[in-house]
């Protein structure tokens, strides 16, 4: 375990923003995660735990230690007659987990193919796409707990998952290192259809009994054809989340916009589309310097090549106010703001 000094994070986070840290690590197995809480640059600095950077953005240079999560493997701990429990290491990317899974025959997870990050950071945040949420299949995960220094399993129950949520943005914020995660996947196909745009586009194949493969295919299609590629153009994906509004608000808003489409939640709440506030305050596909609204998709802001994180915040700023100022809605953060 190498700590390394003012350490560029350009090439760790999909935004590609070129934020310096004071320190950065990068971390390999439990023995060097124990290693590092016992340094004096632990315990004197803030620190920031990383995954693939995919879900944040760098404001401004990172005055702390990057814990940069490596822990790799991935194998089966149990298999029964109609499931298999497999354990990954947190550092492992999601998409080669879920792609392995599929090759191997353990089913579930393929409408969460193709999401940008490693495996550490998706009970963090809950991942969800296509109908489905990573908490659907997670059966338990194993971390160091900061505060007592033990490493300690939680179970589904344990983590609160929640829409984009989980205790670890909770209760235990910056309080807990995930090293591995296990998923209990089934030895059968299970099909999800539940997410209309992916029916759809099954339908629109002619394909009449979709398989497990036929789904994941599916489904990288979709999302390579709506989504910008950070590789190409830096971004975080959604950097809002969809708004979870009372359907009383949601009647009030319908009758002044009667095209909003509402998807209804427990406890007669209803989801809309932040993607289509932000389009409709006319955002999609502007640029100020090098930071823009993605011309793809109106939730994604994009980085054109040199914008800095500063710059991506204000603009997302602005977005917030002239929704409040049109709709009066608050939009919240997907993206985690790192300053
Ligand atoms: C093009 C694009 C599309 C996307 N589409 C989706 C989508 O469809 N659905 C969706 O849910 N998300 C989506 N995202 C967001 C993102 O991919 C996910 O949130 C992903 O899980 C983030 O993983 P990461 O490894 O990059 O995490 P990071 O961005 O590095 O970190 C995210 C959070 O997890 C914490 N964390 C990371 N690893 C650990 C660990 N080992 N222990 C403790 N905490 C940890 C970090 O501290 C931080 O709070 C998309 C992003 C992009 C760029």
């Amino acid at each position: 375990m190498e700590i390394l000094e003012n350490y560029s994070l350009k090439n760790h986070n999909t935004f590609g923003i070129d934020a310096k840290a004071d320190y950065y690590v990068s971390i390999r197995n439990e023995d060097e995660i124990e290693e590092l809480i016992n340094t004096e640059v632990f315990s004197k600095n803030k620190f920031f735990i990383l995954g693939g950077g995919s879900n944040i953005l760098f404001a401004e240079a990172f005055k702390g230690l990057i814990i940069d999560i490596n822990i790799r493997g991935i194998r089966i701990i149990e298999s029964h007659d109609d499931y298999v429990i497999v354990e990954v290491g947190a550092g492992e990317f999601w998409n080669d987990f879920v792609t392995l899974c599929l090759n191997n025959k353990f089913y579930g997870l393929e409408n969460l193919a193709l999401i940008p990050g490693k495996v550490g950071a998706a009970p963090v945040q809950n991942i969800g796409a296509y109908g489905i949420e990573q908490k659907d299949f997670f059966y338990s995960l194993s971390g160091l707990n900061i505060e007592s220094k033990f490493f300690v399993t939680l179970n589904n129950d344990d983590c609160i998952f929640n829409y984009r949520n989980s205790i670890f943005k909770n209760e235990l914020k910056n309080k807990f290192i995930i090293s591995y995660v296990r998923y209990k996947l089934s030895k059968t196909e299970i099909i999800n259809l539940s997410y209309k745009e992916l029916s759809q586009e099954i339908i629109k194949f002619n394909i009449e009994q979709p398989d497990a493969r036929i789904i994941y295919d599916t489904v990288k299609r979709l999302r390579t054809n709506k989504l910008p590629d950070y590789r190409l153009m830096g971004n975080a994906g959604s950097f809002f989340k969809n708004p979870i509004i009372s359907e009383d608000k949601f009647s009030k808003l319908k009758n002044i916009y009667p095209e909003i489409k509402g998807f209804t939640q427990p406890g007669k709440k209803v989801k809309i589309s932040a993607g289509w506030l932000i389009e409709q305050c006319e955002w999609k596909g502007k640029r100020i310097g090098d930071s823009g609204v993605s011309e793809k998709h109106a939730l994604i802001l994009v980085n054109y090549g040199n914008a800095n994180g500063r710059e991506i915040l204000e603009l997302s700023m602005q977005i917030k106010q002239t929704v409040m100022e049109k709709f009066d809605l608050e939009l919240e953060n997907e993206v985690l703001i790192i300053q």
